[in-house]
C-alpha cells in the first residue's frame, strides 16, 4: 500500500519536473522555417546553430536591460544649456525589421536637477532596442528627458542610416534627421538661437 503511495508521488513529481523543463524558445522553430521559404537547407554546415542564434540575439535585442536611467544630482547653478551628442545606438526599422544606425544629441536646460551623463545614453540605448522609427526614437529620448529631469526645454537630434534604403528599394546611401525640440528651444528666442550654435558646431 505505502508503496503505491510512494511510486504515485514518485510519479506526480516526475511529471512536474517534466513540465518545468525549459522548453525550446519558439523562435529557433521560426528561424528554421524563415531558412527554408529562402531556399536554404538548415541541416547543412554553417547554419545548424543559427537558428538558436537568431533566437538568442532577438531576445539579447528586446529583453536589453537599461540599467538605473535616473539618477540625478543637485545642481550649484541652473539655466545652463547641457548637450550631449554623439550617442550612438542601433535600432531596428518596424516597417521592414532592418537595422537602422543613429547617432543622437540631447541637449536640456538644467534645473536643480541634474541627469547623470551616462544616462542620456541609457535613455537612448533603451528606445532604440526594439522596432522603432527614427521619427518615434527621438520623440522618445525627449520624453524621457523632460520626465526625468522636469525641465520642459528640450531638444533631441537624431542622424539616422537605414538599411532599408541602402540595402534594399532606392538602394542610395542616405542620411535622415530627425528632431524632436520642446519648451523654449521651439520657440525664437536667445535659448533657441544658443541652441542652435551649439548644434552647428
Ligand atoms: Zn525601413
Amino acid at each position: 500500500m505505502s508503496t503505491d503511495v510512494e511510486s504515485e508521488a514518485l510519479t506526480t513529481a516526475l511529471d512536474l519536473d517534466r513540465t518545468q523543463e525549459p522548453q525550446p524558445d519558439p523562435l529557433i522553430a521560426l528561424a528554421v522555417r524563415l531558412l527554408q521559404e529562402i531556399g536554404e537547407d538548415p541541416n547543412r554546415d554553417g547554419l545548424r546553430e543559427t537558428p538558436e542564434r537568431f533566437a538568442r540575439w532577438w531576445r539579447e535585442f528586446t529583453d536589453y536591460d537599461p540599467g538605473t536611467v535616473s539618477t540625478l544630482f543637485e545642481s550649484t547653478s541652473t539655466g545652463q544649456l547641457v548637450l550631449v551628442s554623439g550617442i550612438q545606438v542601433w535600432s531596428l526599422c518596424e516597417h521592414h525589421l532592418l537595422p537602422f544606425s543613429c547617432s543622437i544629441t540631447v541637449a536640456y536646460r538644467s534645473g536643480q536637477r541634474l541627469l547623470g551623463l551616462s544616462k542620456f545614453a541609457r535613455i537612448a540605448h533603451q528606445h532604440a532596442h526594439r522596432l522603432q522609427l527614427q521619427e518615434r526614437l527621438v520623440a522618445d529620448i525627449a520624453a524621457d528627458v523632460i520626465e526625468i529631469t522636469g525641465s520642459q526645454d528640450v531638444a533631441v537630434v537624431g542622424h539616422g542610416e537605414h538599411l532599408c534604403m541602402t540595402m534594399r528599394g532606392i538602394k542610395t546611401d542616405a542620411r535622415m534627421t530627425s528632431t524632436s525640440i520642446h519648451g523654449d528651444f521651439a520657440r525664437t528666442g536667445p535659448a533657441r538661437d544658443e541652441l542652435l550654435t551649439f548644434l552647428h558646431r
